[in-house]
């Protein structure tokens, strides 16, 4: 068999090499659009940017998407809503946590009334006189529902005995 024999018998599987080649530079180039598409979607709600990256994705194959990784937006959407949430949970710990809810000056916590404007912040159990919430409808120190009896027998003997204490010293 001479040269040109073998290539006449080689062509047709060479052929099909390419076409199968083809194929799967055609596949990789249509996922590589569906993904830029899904991750365009994750990171910019504009609709310009949108069509902008998916067209260069459709357009320059494989290039289009190495250039939509340079200029993407560097957070998804789903991150900066994240970010966003942080940044606002750390402001507001940063900021003085005690504040008056009328006049919104500074206060101690452990106020009962705003040195400002005398709006009550708390209030003290009428039982044991530890300073507690206003919204409160029971003192959670010694039980006290403010009508002074104490509702369970189990919490009368510890409260009582935790007076005696205090008063013995
Ligand atoms: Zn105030
Ligand atoms: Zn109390």
């Amino acid at each position: 068999m001479d040269i040109r024999g073998i290539i006449i018998n080689v062509a047709p599987i060479v052929s099909v090499l390419a076409w199968m080649l083809l194929a799967y530079l055609i596949l990789l180039w249509a996922a590589s659009v569906l993904w830029t598409y899904r991750d365009i979607h994750s990171r910019s709600e504009d609709v310009a940017v949108q069509v902008l990256a998916v067209a260069l994705a459709l357009v320059l194959p494989f290039g289009g998407v190495l250039l939509h990784l340079i200029l993407r937006p560097r957070q998804t959407l789903a991150q900066k809503y994240e970010r966003l949430l942080e940044e606002e949970y750390l402001r507001r710990h940063l900021e003085d946590p005690h504040v008056c809810p009328t006049c919104q000056r500074s206060v101690e916590a452990d106020f009962i009334l705003c040195p400002h404007c005398q709006t009550s912040l708390r209030r003290r159990c009428g039982a044991c006189g530890r300073v507690i919430d206003l919204a409160w409808s029971v003192c959670p120190y010694c039980g006290d529902d403010g009508t002074g009896a104490f509702q369970r027998p189990g919490y009368r003997q510890r409260v009582e005995t935790d007076h005696a204490q205090v008063y013995e010293r």
